[in-house]
């Protein structure tokens, strides 16, 4: 059915009007175009509000933030105390036995020094299992019901990871050692799980996202690849999906291309994306792998979850099925590992994509490979907000000014946003304020400012690049016929606003693949 909307400004467009049909966008122009166009009562008029493509979230994990949101959300906690006060009323809601499962904690908001441990969590639930995520998700913190259950004890080693019996601190591929005893999702589960994160997503504007799910809350990859194809098919989902492929080990990825899925498989709903791997950890708990120690605590350097042969065998894998690889890795030392596969395993050009996942503490002479190499580097400008106050006292002056090098990245290669949720709410307007002042949300703290992006940057960061990033910029990414009727409304035109202004405005509603799913 044909709808048209009329006196609205439009991001990278003189038009203020255009109309749609089905799933696509048919026509754009002036007012007087559309309105001669179309019947007066398929007309809406969007009294000069500002029409963005639908926004493309490139890394997130729709499936951990929609089971994040069903559990107890920590994010809001100030203390140790706090995270037990949530925790208890979340427990009303659960049966005897069930897990207690929690994710967002930041021990660097907790003003009063607190710490969580596992003799806390004993002291308080001592019943039933507990397993909380740090709000990275490369930490958690576990009581000793969970650990009786996983079967560690004292000296329990662990690959790529680390379990501190005493603690109950788990890091890093510790982690997956936890989930593998956590009761598995069925089918109807990660559809619910899923269905409120894509609803979640629509109220902000996303109608597309690059999303890491297939080990994130169970090993179960083909459950949920079966899960995803399922609802594509039926067109029950209201986000686009581009799955960025994690497996447990080697043999899973095998069996994976083994029954004819590689990067491109699959429909404009649902879609096979590049292999994910993930290399080291995150700066917040100190598990990033630097080069140097951590300029705040010399004892730590963190360290790598893989090492740079498995990396190759990985990528060297995938490049034979024309799948691109890309590379979570947070730490100058992660990045050198990554870097120096790329270098012999990326083609000219880098025409699968092959890519860096976060962009965060790097060198100079890093930052030079990647541009050479034309490497995709997939953003978290929301991240400023948080790591801008502890960049300096982690990674020290020196190495704090050449990292996160957003405009740089934006400018010389292909450079996309996301938010990694649930690590961050998924919300691309506060993103480009981020991106824009590189200032903390309280205003305190800033990064390097001459890699701030300017409005129109931020913004095609989250629309057009996105679609380059997933090789869809033909029908994703602008407002323009032919392309795909994906986009939002928001209540004022934020290249005009003051940039500390620019997270004040909202969405009002949400369109993908031509139907309304969202609406304020
Ligand atoms: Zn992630």
């Amino acid at each position: 059915m044909l709808k048209a909307f009329v006196n609205c400004r439009i991001f990278d467009s003189e038009d203020t009007a255009f109309a749609i049909d089905g799933d696509r966008i048919v026509k754009t122009g002036s007012d007087e175009d559309i309105r001669a166009f179309a019947e007066e009562d398929v007309i809406t008029d969007l009294q000069g509000m500002f029409v963005v493509p639908g926004f493309i979230d490139t890394h997130l994990h729709m499936l951990g933030l929609g089971y994040t949101l069903t559990n107890a959300d920590l994010t809001g906690c100030r203390s140790a105390a706090d995270v037990i006060r949530v925790l208890q009323a979340h427990c009303k809601n659960l049966n005897e036995g069930d897990w207690l499962i929690g994710r967002g904690y930041n021990e660097d908001h907790f003003d009063d020094g607190s710490v969580l441990t596992k003799e806390l969590l004993d002291r308080y639930f001592p019943d039933r299992p507990a397993a909380l995520k740090r709000v990275c998700g490369h930490v958690m913190t576990v009581n000793s019901r969970t650990l009786e259950l996983a079967g560690i004890c004292a000296d329990t080693e662990c690959d790529g990871g680390r379990i501190l019996f005493d603690s109950g601190r788990v890091e890093e591929n510790g982690i997956a050692v936890i989930q593998e005893v956590q009761p598995r999702p069925d089918a109807d589960a990660i559809r619910a799980y899923l269905h409120k994160a894509m609803d979640f997503c629509n109220t902000k504007g996303i109608t597309c996202a690059a999303s890491d799910d297939f080990i994130s809350i169970t090993s179960d990859q083909p459950l949920v690849l079966d899960t995803f194809e399922k609802m594509s098919f039926r067109s029950d989902m209201t986000v686009r999906i581009n799955e960025q492929c994690e497996f447990t080990d080697i043999d899973q990825f095998a069996a994976f291309l083994d029954d004819g899925y590689t990067m491109d498989v699959g429909n404009d709903l649902f879609r096979i994306g590049p292999l994910k791997l993930i290399t080291d950890g995150s700066l917040g708990a100190r598990t990033a792998a630097m080069s140097r120690p951590y300029h705040d605590m010399p004892s730590e350097q963190g360290y790598m979850c893989m090492d740079e042969d498995e990396i190759r065998m990985y990528t060297k894998l995938a490049n034979k099925f024309n799948m691109g690889t890309i590379c979570h890795a947070i730490g100058d030392e992660a990045v050198d590992k990554v870097l120096a596969v790329f270098k012999d395993e990326v083609l000219e050009g880098n025409p699968l994509h092959h890519g860096l996942v976060h962009c965060q503490i790097m060198r100079p002479s890093q930052i030079a490979q990647v541009l050479k190499q034309h490497l995709s580097c997939y953003i978290q400008t929301l991240f400023i907000d948080y790591d801008s106050s502890i960049l300096k006292d982690r990674a020290g002056s020196l190495l704090a000014r050449s990292s996160y090098p957003f405009r740089t990245l934006y400018e010389g290669t292909l450079t996309s946003n996301g938010s990694d949720a649930p690590v961050e709410t998924p919300d691309p307007i506060r993103g480009i304020q981020l991106a824009v002042t590189r200032k903390s949300l309280d205003g305190k703290s800033q990064m390097e400012p001459s890699e701030c992006l300017s409005v129109d940057q931020a913004i095609r960061s989250y629309t057009v690049k996105g679609a380059e990033q997933l090789f869809m910029d033909d029908r994703l990414g602008y407002i323009r016929e032919g392309c795909y009727a994906d986009f939002a409304v928001i209540d004022r035109d934020i290249r005009e606003c003051e940039p500390e202004d620019i997270s004040k405005a909202s969405v009002v509603c949400t369109y993908m693949n031509g139907e309304k799913v969202f609406e304020k």
